[in-house]
């Protein structure tokens, strides 16, 4: 989009800035596929210890890293536990069912979250004809749901329901950097309840391309061979990691002028005809904006903005989203504020 466009669609849309530019021009690069990127290497080193698990691997997109979890922690016919908005189940083409051939058992959380007590009915009895329930799947921050942030105290109940019960665990961690930012709590101790997590460096940390799995050595090594499969493995593909080192050195504490951005844009925005906006789920980066009253729906509301050149996206039949990232500065989040009420005005 041109510069002329105040774009609020997703955190994916930021470009990565000179400086980053620098660092990935500048990366000492080697053969991924050999295990030979120093720079590689590094990030998943540095992502591992982040998350407090053995071992990470780089991997091309989020989705890649959540199937490849899935595909590591299941077998064919198994049953995987997920919030009913949840990314896995929603946006990611039923690539449980293509690549895994899981069935997805989705629960209704509140705002995206699960309590453990909706846990021990979703989990089939051994009884032979049932699938086997194999895995459970939490999302931290919740996109669907608005950013919103999964508790601590929840995580460890479910965590230790899934553990007492030989289920797996797989953290869909793609903004797990705004949970951070947000609560202060580090994402190792969300780490240490979860079997794998995936994380994001292409959202709000602003690198171009890249995710990361993390979690035991034999989770990696067996999360390596699935990524070859997927034809994830990349050759000198340092030249990505040192956007995603950058990003983690230089853009994950600015996620908290994100927040800001959001709940100044939201707060501004909940008082206008037609417009209502949950503001408990306003927590981090994201605001979702239910539009059922305008009479509208989300594809008109959006075509009005984009020709005022303000974009946002639709979320679903009767709410439209907005995202703030590093490429929307403070002044064009009060513009993109101004040309919303008067276009509702
Ligand atoms: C963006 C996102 C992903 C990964 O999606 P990609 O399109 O592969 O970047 C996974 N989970 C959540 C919650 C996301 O928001």
């Amino acid at each position: 989009m041109d510069e002329s466009y105040i774009d609020l669609r997703s955190d994916t849309v930021t470009k990565p800035t000179p400086a980053m530019r620098e660092a990935m021009a500048s990366a000492d690069v080697g053969d991924d596929v050999y295990g030979e990127d120093p720079t590689v290497n590094r990030l998943q080193e540095m992502v591992a210890s982040i998350l407090g698990k053995e071992a990470a691997l780089f991997v091309p997109s989020g989705v890649m890293a959540n199937q490849i979890a899935l595909k590591v922690h299941t077998q064919p016919g198994d049953e995987v536990i997920a919030e009913s908005g949840s990314h896995i189940f929603n946006y990611e083409t039923a690539a449980a069912a293509f690549i895994s051939n899981v069935q997805i058992h989705t629960i209704e959380g509140k705002r995206g979250v699960l309590t453990a007590d909706q846990i021990p009915g979703a989990v089939r009895s051994s009884v032979y004809y049932n699938p086997k329930t194999r895995l459970i799947c939490l999302e931290n921050t919740h996109n669907r749901a608005g950013g919103t942030i999964y508790p601590i105290e929840e995580i460890k109940r479910i965590s230790g329901l899934a553990r007492s019960m030989e289920i797996s665990t797989h953290l869909d961690g793609a903004r797990l950097w705004n949970a951070w930012m947000a609560t202060g709590i580090h994402p190792k101790e969300y780490g240490q309840w979860f079997d794998s997590v995936s994380v994001c460096f292409s959202k709000g940390l602003g690198a171009p391309v890249g995710s990361a799995i993390a979690g035991s050595r034999e989770f990696v090594d067996k999360a390596r061979k699935v990524r070859k499969i997927l034809g994830g493995g990349m050759r000198q593909a340092g030249i990505l990691a040192a956007a995603g080192i950058y990003a983690l050195q230089n853009n994950v504490e600015r996620l908290r002028d994100d927040h800001q951005k959001a709940r100044s844009f939201a707060e501004q925005l909940n008082s206008l005809p037609g417009f209502a906006i949950d503001m408990e789920t306003v927590q981090t980066n994201i605001v979702i904006i239910d539009i059922a009253k305008t009479g509208k729906t989300p594809g008109e509301i959006i075509a009005g903005l984009r020709a005022l050149h303000v974009l946002l996206s639709e979320m679903t039949h009767t709410t439209i989203r907005a995202v703030m990232h590093l490429g929307v500065s403070k002044a064009e989040v009060a513009k993109a504020v101004e040309v919303i009420k008067s276009s509702r005005s």
